[in-house]
């Protein structure tokens, strides 16, 4: 079974606007973090004797991953990530054809950095490019320009990658559906093999929810927003990306394996202050604090780490438990994420890992989001129509 490992690198050169995911700008601590994430490594090391992947509902994930996201991995020092690398893949045993993947911005990335990940094992880049339009980006507050990002991905493809996936955000004050298609098109004819599409949200605690929030007519009205996501689905269809989740698209054989093992229900170890992982029945996390962090994995035993992991301990000074998922649990998280992707619910994967039918578990909702035309169900599958995808979070409810 494959083993999937996240790492979270919560540095970033600066904050943008719109962004919630835990980071902080100060890199005083970068060095102190990296080496609490190797300390991390190796006492999850001492403890796990068989902790593979369980519960996969597909066998698609059937490689190992190991993902770097963030905060930015590729703004701190190239040495101090490889090194984590390198021990992450000799403490998971890491299959010499796994998926490795490193997030970098277009601001910082090298072609020194580039060949220190080629040669430390990543195999796969996933850019924050988010628009090619310097308008966009400037609204955005991103540190890069088009020029910066077409340069950054053609120094990707110079040092030996072939794996580049590249975000966009769509729904921003002043995009249009014809500026989302060129972007795409360059992309494509870069070389960019994944494309990750997020419509933008106003998140509390955020810039842009103090600067929107009262204002949001100066935002992209939601119809035309859908509209935005249909057109650049058509785009990327078009062009021979296939659409496997609602935000992520890929040229045949490129799909994200990590991204996809989270659909599929499988376990994945977390690194890292702000990290989220998932064993056994355990959902856990470590707090957003990078000083919490370092002072924990500085202090904590091999045998504390293990009883938390087992599930025995609930609260330390970084590391808590999100959720102890029941059986009941484990089936409602099934809805909850397979919905988002297009293959969507695979109903035989279902009764062999539950032993029950998904409709004698879930007939109501079943039947009352076929009704009104926003669930349909193809051989062996249930998935979101098109009017579905438009309010899949509101489908999506009535399955939890
Ligand atoms: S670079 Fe990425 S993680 Fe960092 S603040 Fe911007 S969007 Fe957030």
């Amino acid at each position: 079974m494959a083993r999937h490992i996240y790492v979270h690198n919560p540095f970033c050169a600066r904050k943008c606007p719109y962004c919630d995911f835990y980071s902080i700008t100060d890199p005083s601590d970068t060095e102190a973090f990296y080496k609490a994430a190797v300390r991390e490594t190796e006492l999850i090391g001492q403890i796990i004797t068989d902790k593979t992947g369980t519960n996969p509902l597909t066998d698609i994930d059937n490689k190992d991953t190991v993902y770097f996201g963030g905060g930015t991995p590729s703004l701190p020092d190239s040495r101090m990530i490889c090194e984590l690398l390198g021990v992450i893949l000799k403490t998971f045993n890491i299959a010499s054809d796994a998926e490795i993947t490193i997030e970098a911005n277009p601001s910082s990335v090298t072609p020194e950095k580039l060949n220190d990940y080629r040669q430390a094992g990543f195999n796969r880049i996933s850019l924050g490019v988010q628009s090619m339009d310097d308008e966009v980006l400037k609204t955005l507050g991103r540190l890069h320009d088009s020029k910066g990002a077409k340069d950054a991905i053609t120094k990707i493809i110079d040092a030996g990658f072939s794996n580049i996936s590249a975000d966009l955000i769509t729904g921003v004050p002043g995009e249009t559906l014809e500026g989302i298609r060129r972007d795409i098109k360059i992309f494509h004819d870069l070389g960019v093999k994944h494309i990750s599409t997020y419509s933008l949200m106003l998140e509390e605690g955020t810039a842009f929810f103090d600067r929107y929030s009262k204002t949001i007519e100066d935002l992209i009205p939601q119809d035309i927003e859908r509209e935005m996501y249909h057109g650049t689905r058509e785009c990327l269809q078009n062009l021979g990306y296939e659409t496997y989740e609602i935000s992520n698209s890929a040229l045949p054989g490129f799909r994200s394996i990590h991204n996809s093992s989270y659909w599929n229900s499988c376990e994945y170890f977390a690194i890292g202050a702000g990290s989220h992982g998932f064993l056994g029945d355990l959902r856990y996390g470590h707090n957003d604090d990078v000083k919490a962090y370092i002072e924990e994995m500085n202090t904590i035993t091999a045998e504390d780490l293990k009883a938390f992991l087992e599930g025995n301990k609930c609260h330390l000074k970084s590391l808590y438990a999100e959720e102890k998922l029941s059986r009941e649990d484990k089936m409602r998280e099934v809805p909850f994420l397979r919905l988002r992707t297009t293959e969507g619910i695979l109903l035989d994967e279902f009764y062999k890992v539950f032993g029950v039918q998904f409709e004698d578990v879930f007939g109501q909702a079943v039947r009352s989001n076929i009704d009104k035309g926003l669930l349909e169900r193809k051989e062996r599958t249930l998935r979101l129509t098109r009017s579905g995808l438009d309010i899949a979070n509101k489908v999506i409810e009535d399955f939890l």
